[in-house]
């Protein structure tokens, strides 16, 4: 737990969200600002600051952390259509909240390359 992120409070229930799972390791619960119809975010309970702080004990939470974001869109109705899954990290990419999340967007048409 960081003090003052916002995902932490999330996830140890400190602040409201619109969970859709969650299990030991991870939690996902909509974007309060969402992208598209569907807009989930999966996060680790555990607080990663940011994907450059990744070392290898973390690849199986972060292979449950990608599973579950599939689980979600199929659970969505996005496995046929489509869903996009994304990692932002860093200024360029508008990385906001500082806690290692991945966004699950789907249910519309989208542009590539992303903006
Ligand atoms: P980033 O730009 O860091 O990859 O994405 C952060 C995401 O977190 C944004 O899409 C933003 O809308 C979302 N977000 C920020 N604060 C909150 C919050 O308090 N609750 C929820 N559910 N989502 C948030
Ligand atoms: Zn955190």
């Amino acid at each position: 737990m960081s003090d003052d992120c916002i995902f932490c409070k999330i996830a140890a229930k400190e602040m409201n969200a619109d969970i859709v799972f969650q299990d030991d390791d991870v939690i996902a619960f909509r974007d309060i600002n969402p992208q598209a119809p569907t807009h989930v975010l999966v996060i680790p309970k555990r607080h990663i600051t940011n994907p450059n702080d990744l070392v290898e004990g973390d690849d199986a939470l972060i292979g449950k952390i990608v599973r579950t974001g599939k689980d979600i869109a199929a659970k969505e109705g996005l496995a046929k259509n489509g869903y996009r899954l994304v990692f932002n990290s860093g200024e360029d990419a508008g990385y906001s909240v500082l806690h290692v999340h991945l966004h699950v967007l789907g249910g519309r048409k989208m542009e590539w390359p992303p903006g």
